[in-house]
């Protein structure tokens, strides 16, 4: 926690002796939500302002040349800045979002805010000097656009991260995929089988193509595509399989490749999840016919929005290169023999990919940790809760550290834990909802460990900027819901 320095609190600061119009100014031009109203004589602190105080007080008639002491409004909330941190965290809400510290002759020397020192949030990025330095250095030089060195350098920087031959940088994720398809021949009358428990995105780009999803279920120790069932969706129209790495556990690849050379299948590594992890040792993102990655703000490594496309085979490298670009034709400019896409990376946000990949190794060793943490400190919950199980052949990239409720064991369901761990500031979200019981693609069969999972499952906070006071927060919070 940085401390709010003394000209803000001055600025956001007006005297008992102060109007309407006073406190309004102050809050403009703190811009923190609140001003304060302090003694005039001996500076000590005598209440809090904000926006609706002064809203309510227009309303009932009171006008800009009144006293602001006049103003109804709740009783002050406060704090010592001497007590202890987790006591003044505990006396924020969402209705006390901001509580002033005071000192022992009642000054205002901080004030803390709910939604700094409160708010746990899922996953948000974390970014460094490094990450200020690149961009800067586009804006510098010019080259914002999708021209420049930061593309190419982040291309070979991801291909050595992962250990493919070709990496494409693409505007995001979903672009991505649809590419792969594309490059590989997918359209109309095919059908791709993808895994019910995913982001609705491995679906939609086969849909993009032409093409029609098939969805298979799920394991229930790791949560990836059930090989056993793949071969009862295998029609004479499946071109090609798209295992997900669900919240950064590797899909089961090596029964997944087989069945798929079996058949003559394309294999597409849905990895936007998983930078990093590995599946029997080795990097994922590099068993299929192509590997795609996404870099969306709450992934493992972000460029904003973003992704890349990894393969060892030159040929689709270079046709995912050209479809990228407006199916340009390399050796001739504003020559168009296929239908192309602009889905180029910019030079700005391949800058935060470069800084980003530099640190990606202490991101990832943190994520590790973090779930080593929260699977050890929950572990007294084990009649309440599982875990999604890491494989003995599998290297987790730890994206999001997710939990199962038992619901035989527990009064709450998981809607009502995610509520009670909003109102104490913690964020969770909820396992994606399977695809084939979306809207859009409701098939009507039933794939019971994908609906097990989803309707019981919730990630926690993992972001790669967590702390350990934070991780206790929400371990704490947890226990004492679930044994309430
Ligand atoms: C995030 C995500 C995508 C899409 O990536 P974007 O960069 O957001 O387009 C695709 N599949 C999965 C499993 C994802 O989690």
């Amino acid at each position: 926690m940085i401390r709010l320095d003394k000209e803000t609190i001055q600025l956001i600061s007006i005297t008992n002796e102060a109007t309407v119009k006073d406190a309004v100014i102050a809050l403009d031009k703190g811009a923190l939500g609140i001003a304060l109203i302090i003694d005039a004589v001996d500076r000590s602190f005598m209440g809090v302002i904000t926006d609706g105080d002064i809203r309510r007080g227009l309303l009932k008639g009171m006008t800009l040349e009144d006293r602001v002491i006049d103003l109804p409004r709740p009783d002050s909330k406060y704090a010592s800045i001497d007590d202890l941190p987790e006591s003044i965290t505990k006396q924020l809400s969402p209705k006390v979002r901001a509580l002033p510290l005071l000192d022992k002759d009642r000054r205002v020397v901080d004030i803390a805010f709910y939604d700094k020192r409160v708010r746990i949030p899922v996953s948000e990025p974390s970014l460094g000097d490094k990450e200020l330095e690149y961009v800067t250095d586009c804006i510098l030089s010019n080259w914002v656009s999708s021209a420049g060195k930061y593309v190419e350098k982040f291309e070979l920087d991801f291909a050595e991260f992962c250990g493919s031959q070709h990496a494409i940088a693409v505007s995001n994720g979903t672009a991505g995929l649809h590419l792969a398809l594309l490059a590989l021949g997918i359209g109309p009358g095919d059908e791709v089988i993808v895994p019910a428990l995913t982001f609705i995105a491995t679906a939609n780009v086969v849909r993009y193509a032409g093409a029609t999803p098939v969805f298979v279920d799920s394991t229930i120790d790791t949560w990836t595509m059930d090989y056993e069932q793949l071969e009862s969706k295998i029609s004479p129209r499946t071109r090609a399989i798209i295992p997900v790495h669900l919240y950064g556990h590797p899909a089961n690849m090596e029964p997944i490749l087989d069945i798929a050379s079996q058949h003559g299948l394309f294999v597409v590594e849905d990895a936007a999840e998983a930078h990093g992890a590995e599946y029997q040792g080795k990097p994922v993102g590099t068993f299929g016919d192509v590997g795609c990655f996404s870099f969306y703000g709450n992934k493992i490594i972000t460029t904003g929005e973003g992704g890349m496309v990894t393969t060892n085979d030159s040929s689709i490298a270079s046709t995912l290169k050209r479809l990228r670009d407006h199916g340009m034709d390399p050796g001739r400019r504003y020559w168009h023999t296929v239908l192309g896409y602009n889905y180029r990376l910019t030079n700005l946000q391949a800058a935060l990919g470069v800084a980003q990949l530099e640190r990606v190794e202490g991101i990832l060793q943190w994520k590790n940790e973090v779930d080593r943490i929260y699977r050890d400190s929950l572990s007294e919950l084990s009649n309440k809760l599982t875990f999604q199980r890491e494989a003995p052949w599998a290297k987790s990239a730890h994206w999001l550290f997710t939990i199962l409720l038992k619901p035989e064991a527990n009064s709450l369901s998981r809607d009502e834990l995610i509520a009670a761990l909003e109102s104490q500031g913690i964020e969770t979200r909820p396992v994606f909802v399977p695809l084939h019981q979306q809207p859009i693609y409701s098939t009507g069969e039933r794939l019971p460990i994908a609906e097990f999972v989803s309707e019981n499952g919730l990630s926690l906070p993992s972001s790669a900027s967590l702390n350990h006071d934070e991780i206790s927060r929400v371990v704490g919070a947890i226990t004492a819901i679930l044994n309430d």
